[in-house]
């Protein structure tokens, strides 16, 4: 029996694997690409006595070598030659689709296209005349759609049996050399069709990975940047042994060590050739354009695939009833000039009902921990214990606890715009502003991930860079992401603002965001400028359709984030926070002090008239013993210590102690002012909030909060973000970078801000 492999590739979620089990059934088998993680199934069946061997590889929307799957489709399709590939391509999206479809017949692969999702394309009034697609693209195209399994499918198998009359039989697949031609042959514009006819000639003269792919191909890939080939060309001619034995190497007696090979010096003149013409055509492009090969290339790519759609192949039914709905809200919300305003305007109710409706539980929440310190003042007698209790655990994870409310609103309408899928549009609107500061429309979900709206976290954020190919623009996101206000950041804002700002709430958390996001941006844009500096990348962002969010669907959302929210309170936090009460505590007056205060407390006790001056006499000498105390502890004396620096943006040794806290965790600023509130006072009969307490610390004024709220949105991300950072960056000096870099840049604006404001009297 004749036996032919078939490849089943294209973008994800295109249908890839509902038509693989469609055509396997059982019979397949899972396992690994050698070496990678990424998962390979095979399987296979048999039509009119042939036997198929089918492969799904992995969905790519690129064949460039950014990412593992990437890497796998295109080495499996390079070295394993396939006898057919079936390009899986979704109907309803087919610009974006068709982009991979070319890469594969520049490639010189026999491709057959299958035009999945044909339903959802009716559906969305989107008709498609396949014959004329077929003919322009100079390739088979069959409708089906595999979620059936019976629509077109049949068909499909036939052309793969070699009765479609524009495939070539199976047995007289192209090989070797013959890729030198291929089928399409994309113009790219004047100036790099002629680098690339220059790199093809001197690819084809010196035969590299000529059998392998087409000399055209390949010569795009150096003008694309490709890694898999720049290294490869880097490597040829040079033989593994030192002594650089390749014959054409001017430089015979060097070493070629691996950064020797590097260098200019022992270069195959093959690879300088080539590094010349790729140099000169940067450099024009940049001068003319301000563009660079890469994207001029998918440009490029994008206007042949729109080219061919225009021609009648793709029609739209623009009557009104066929027009989606999430087509017609999409008008007005992603307008040019209206989205944005809409969107501002969301972002700010969405604030206002979060501080109007969490009125009431936060006030619960504050009563029933300061109920919670009073019963506990009279069960326990005084001492370190009963410090420790009230002072660490209750006010201090009191105070984080007491914003469950706020934190629990503030997910729960955030689930909203999430489930719903305005999320998304709020990525895709940002991008165009993205792309001014040098970033890339992939950047956009980090930072929304890691608080761009409110309460997220800057881990998922780093981790969700990841989908950004460009290294360059991914290092700028990821520098850039712990700038967000991540959920525990927020409760030191709404501590903040609560206690200096109540009229004003939502307006402040507006401008809270709207600060962070220039902050980031800004310094984005500094960063690709200075450390991270290179051309943007081109992007493409689908939009999935509107859906109402389901009730269910929301309170999941919210439940599981507020947990996570408490739990951290419960563990990370209690545990810093009882570690900086001893800090705060410890190591007690010195004898000659303590002494002073017994002596004054008998004076007292001995000259007051009567019992009520006695009471409030004695009062304040108690609290300023424990000021003393806390001012004369490890902690007090190390905030007092960096005043001295602190003071320009400030910062009083309160909150120095709480800012060098919040390394370990943000929240832990608001569970330190507690406990330091807590400490600097005696009686726990009259229940304050501590918002309110730290309205009437002295020296403590407006300026001073944004001043705070400033240095906290900007200064070194928490421990656990830097340690991810690191690892996502590839080294623990961008850890340390961005350690280093965001305290001084947070310091810098505080103290502009302080100084500013203190100078117009604020
Ligand atoms: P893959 O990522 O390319 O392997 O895509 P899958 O085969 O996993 O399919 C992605 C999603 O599209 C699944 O939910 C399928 O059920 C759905 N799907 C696949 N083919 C069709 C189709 O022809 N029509 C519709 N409406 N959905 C489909
Ligand atoms: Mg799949």
């Amino acid at each position: 029996m004749i036996s032919s492999t078939i490849a089943l590739a294209g973008n994800p979620n295109s249908g890839k694997t509902t038509l693989f089990n469609a055509l396997t059934g059982a019979r397949q088998q899972v396992g690994n690409y050698p070496g990678v993680t990424v998962e390979k199934k095979q399987g296979t069946f048999s039509l009119n006595g042939r036997e198929f061997n089918v492969i799904d590889l992995p969905g790519t929307y690129s064949l460039s070598a950014y990412s593992l799957e990437e890497m796998v489709a295109r080495d499996y399709l390079a070295l394993e030659k396939p006898d057919m590939v079936v390009n899986i391509v979704d109907a309803s999206n087919l610009e974006r689709n068709l982009y991979l479809s070319l890469q594969f017949m520049e490639m010189g692969l026999p491709v057959c296209i299958a035009l999945n999702m044909m339903d959802v394309a009716d559906k969305r009034g989107i008709s498609i005349d396949i014959e004329k697609l077929s003919s322009l693209l100079g390739v088979p195209v069959v409708p089906i759609v595999a979620r059936n399994g019976k629509n077109g499918v049949k068909a499909l198998l036939e052309s793969f049996s070699g009765a479609s009359p524009q495939l070539p039989p199976v047995s007289d697949r192209k090989q070797g050399a013959d890729l030198l031609n291929p089928l399409v042959s994309i113009s790219y514009g004047n100036d790099v069709d002629e680098a690339l006819m220059e790199i093809e000639k001197i690819v084809v003269e010196n035969r590299f990975l000529t059998d392998r792919y087409p000399a055209r191909w390949i010569a795009l890939k150096f003008l694309e940047n490709d890694e898999q080939i720049l290294k490869l060309a880097l490597e040829y001619g040079h033989g593994t042994d030192n002594g650089c034995p390749c014959r054409d190497c001017e430089h015979r007696m060097l070493p070629c060590g691996v950064e020797q090979r590097e260098s200019d010096l022992c270069r195959h003149p093959f690879f300088q050739k080539i590094d010349q013409i790729l140099f000169t055509l940067t450099q024009h492009l940049e001068d003319t354009i301000e563009s660079d090969p890469e994207a001029v290339i998918a440009d490029h790519r994008y206007g042949y695939i729109r080219s061919i759609l225009k021609q009648g192949v793709v029609s739209r039914n623009y009557n009104e009833e066929r027009l989606q709905i999430s087509d017609r809200m999409d008008m007005i919300l992603t307008h040019r000039l209206m989205g944005p305003v809409i969107m501002g305007f969301i972002i700010y109710a969405l604030y206002y009902f979060t501080f109007n409706y969490s009125e009431r539980p936060v006030a619960w929440l504050d009563f029933l921990f300061g109920w919670l310190g009073g019963t506990v003042d009279t069960l326990l007698p005084d001492g370190q214990l009963k410090s420790l209790v009230i002072s660490g655990v209750i006010d201090g994870v009191g105070g984080v606890l007491g914003f469950v409310p706020l934190i629990m609103y503030m997910f729960f309408f955030i689930s909203i715009l999430e489930d719903s899928g305005y999320l998304a549009r709020v990525a895709f609107m940002l991008d165009r502003v993205f792309r001014v500061f040098g970033l890339h429309g992939s950047s956009v979900m980090p930072f929304i991930l890691s608080g761009g709206i409110a309460g997220g976290c800057a881990v998922p954020g780093i981790m969700a860079t990841r989908t950004l190919k460009s290294p360059r623009e991914r290092m700028a996101t990821l520098l850039t992401v712990p700038f967000m206000n991540c959920g525990a950041k927020l409760p030191v804002f709404m501590l903040l603002i609560a206690a200096f700002f109540e009229a004003h709430r939502a307006f402040f958390m507006f401008m809270v965001t709207f600060i962070s996001w220039l902050g980031a941006l800004l310094v984005a844009k500094f960063f690709r400028a200075t450390i991270v500096r290179g051309e943007s990348t081109p992007f493409i962002m689908e939009l999935p359709p509107y859906r109402l969010p389901t009730v269910r669907g929301v309170l999941i959302h919210t439940f599981e984030r507020t947990w996570q929210y408490i739990k951290k309170a419960g563990t990370v936090i209690l545990g810093i926070s009882v570690l900086l009460w001893a800090m705060m505590t410890f190591p007690g007056l010195p004898d000659e002090k303590a002494d002073m205060f017994e002596n004054q407390k008998r004076e007292i006790i001995e000259s007051s008239p009567d019992e009520d001056s006695l009471f409030f006499a004695l009062d304040t000498l108690e609290k300023s013993r424990a000021q003393a105390i806390l001012q004369h502890s490890f902690a007090g004396r190390a905030g007092k210590a960096m005043e001295s620096v602190s003071e320009y943006a400030g910062f009083d040794w309160r909150i120095n102690i709480a800012l060098v806290g919040g390394f370990a965790a943000k929240e832990v600023i608001v569970s330190t002012l507690g406990t330091a509130c807590s400490l600097g006072e005696t009686d726990a009969e009259e229940p304050e909030s501590l918002a309110k307490k730290l309205s009437e610390t002295p020296g403590w004024r407006p300026l001073t909060a944004i001043s705070l709220m400033i240095f906290t949105m900007f200064y070194a991300p928490c421990f656990v973000s830097v340690v991810c950072l690191s690892k996502e960056a590839g080294s623990w000096k961008w850890g340390v970078f961005t350690v280093v870099f965001n305290t001084l840049f947070a310091f810098m604006l505080a103290v502009l801000i302080y100084q500013a404001g203190s100078m117009m009297g604020f």
